[in-house]
């Protein structure tokens, strides 16, 4: 359940600038989401109402949105965005192969990560 994990580290983003403004209530907090993280948004919409049970964002609206992840070939240098199928995220298996010349010998550049991006208070 790293989504818990998820769920508090966004509520602490968004409670440090909702505090910067003196907001009462935080209503929307806009996400992006890198695809390998593979959190599952209606998880983490659970996670955060428990997590934010009776703080300032309490009931705040999780705007998500999943960007696909980027993997740099070492072979050829070149980026290529990739999806993960199925078999990837049940084995945890994760060879991207280059879409240019298909070696295997790639690195995540991107899709590991979470970010706030916006959120939105009333004051
Ligand atoms: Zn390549």
């Amino acid at each position: 359940m790293h989504e818990f994990a998820f769920a508090h580290k966004i509520y602490k983003i968004a409670e440090e600038t909702a505090k910067k403004y003196k907001a009462k209530k935080i209503t929307v907090i806009y996400l992006e989401i890198g695809e390998l993280t593979l959190i599952i948004p209606e998880l983490l919409r659970e996670s955060f109402k428990i997590a934010t049970s009776g703080t300032i964002a309490e009931g705040a609206e999780l705007k998500i949105e999943i960007l696909p992840g980027k993997i740099k070939c070492r072979a050829c240098g070149k980026i290529s965005e990739i999806q993960i199928t199925r078999e990837a995220k049940l084995t945890g298996l994760q060879l991207f192969q280059c879409k240019y010349c298909k070696s295997k010998n790639t690195e995540i550049i991107f899709g590991k990560s979470a970010n706030v991006k916006n959120i939105q208070i009333q004051q």
